[in-house]
């Protein structure tokens, strides 16, 4: 029931000093420089993070959970995720969504899986819809949808300007995205639209001009893939402007591209719009590998892991300080996402704890209260990993 964490350097994102965390149950109950409790009357479990760093447990806001992929025949369809791997890339908070295929992957099947995360530890939601226009539903309507069920905040990927999308005018997207702000409203979630954004020549024309000629407020659009290239960065920059969030991919860049992932949070960092950047991994979506010749020789599978990996890198490399780093992947998606108990360290804050060593490697998780992994063991897996 409680467990005191002591002589940490705090991170909440913003430095806090070096601190002790009391967590009561499944909350952050008190945060001091130094707390005292007599532990065997409390029956509290002290832990002594001394050289350690601690800060908010991650929000990935993009993950293909029940698999994603599929683009290369049938055997091209990637896994499910495991809890696992979730928590040794330090999520404890998921959003899952279904991707281009909406025939052979089912929103219901993304729910039970949502739940059954939930169950095994860390806390899951979902986008209503796939790639498709007009979107894949429950009970057909987006409204509806994210009013009624539980696990729906949104609706998402959302396909444009790809090759793969059902080419939707900017009039079906107005009011996918209507419909979206209304459900947010009605139930208090975030109402929020996810948009794959495609190497398409037109970028986010269509989303900027949403935001230019109607009353919808920015904060229910939400595009991801922007780090594609350096014009897609720009209208990014631009959306951000406006009060937008947009968000990088970081599991496609994992090899070739991560020196221009970070090179792109440098720069955005310069251009003041950091407070408006996530990060998120795709992970379990498939990523097509070609050879040097441009020959399509197979497929990965996008990994969670490189969530975390790329905001170290950018701290290592010395194009971010830690704590701006660090918002990419916990106050920020908490922001858009409208979580507003997830992705601080703070008093009534959800437990949801990551432990870093000094080098930044994952030493420990917390999600709900729980130690869910311990000096770089894993103490929970999900119910059927090995
Ligand atoms: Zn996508």
């Amino acid at each position: 029931m409680l467990k005191l964490l002591k002589n940490a350097k705090v991170f909440s994102p913003r430095y806090l000093g070096k601190k002790d965390i009391l967590v009561v149950g499944d909350k952050i109950g008190l945060i001091d420089d130094e707390i005292s409790v007599n532990i065997t009357a409390l029956n509290v479990e002290v832990y002594d993070f001394s050289n350690r760093i601690i800060v908010p447990g991650f929000i990935d806001a993009h993950v293909h959970i029940t698999g994603g992929g599929g683009e290369g025949g049938y055997s091209t369809r990637t896994p499910e995720i495991y809890l696992g791997e979730l928590i040794k890339a330090g999520i404890t908070t998921v959003v899952g969504c279904l991707g281009t295929d909406g025939i052979t992957r089912s929103l219901e099947n993304l729910y039970a899986k949502a739940k059954a995360l939930d169950e095994e530890g860390i806390t899951a939601y979902i986008y209503t819809g796939s790639y498709a226009v007009p979107p894949l539903t429950f009970t057909g309507d987006i409204t509806k949808d994210i009013v009624i069920i539980d696990k729906v905040i949104g609706v998402g990927e959302i396909a444009i300007s790809d090759h793969r999308s059902t080419q939707p005018s900017i009039e079906e997207l107005k009011k996918i995205v209507s419909r979206a702000r209304l459900g947010g409203l009605i139930s208090g979630k975030a109402g929020v639209v996810n948009f794959h954004v495609g190497s398409g020549e037109n970028g986010i024309d269509y989303l900027l001009e949403i935001i230019r000629k109607t009353e919808i407020p920015v904060t229910h659009l939400y595009p991801t893939h922007m780090n594609r290239n350096k014009s897609l960065i720009d209208q990014g920059i631009e959306f951000a402007k406006y009060g937008g969030f947009f968000d990088l991919t970081t599991s496609s860049s994992k090899e070739e591209g991560i020196d221009k992932t970070i090179s792109y949070l440098g720069y955005c960092f310069e251009n003041k719009v950091l407070d408006k950047v996530t990060l998120t991994s795709d992970g379990q979506g498939s990523l097509p590998v070609f050879n040097q010749k441009g020959d399509f020789v197979g497929l990965k599978i996008g990994e969670v892991s490189s969530l975390f990996e790329t905001v170290k890198k950018a701290v290592e490399r010395g194009l971010l300080p830690f704590e701006e780093a660090l918002k990419t992947v916990t106050i920020n998606p908490s922001k858009v996402l409208k979580l507003n108990s997830k992705g601080e360290i703070g008093i009534n804050k959800d437990a949801d704890i990551v432990i870093l060593n000094e080098d930044l490697s994952i030493d420990s998780v917390i999600a709900k209260g729980n130690i869910v992994m311990f000096e770089k063991n894993l103490v929970r897996k999900g119910t059927f990993e090995s």
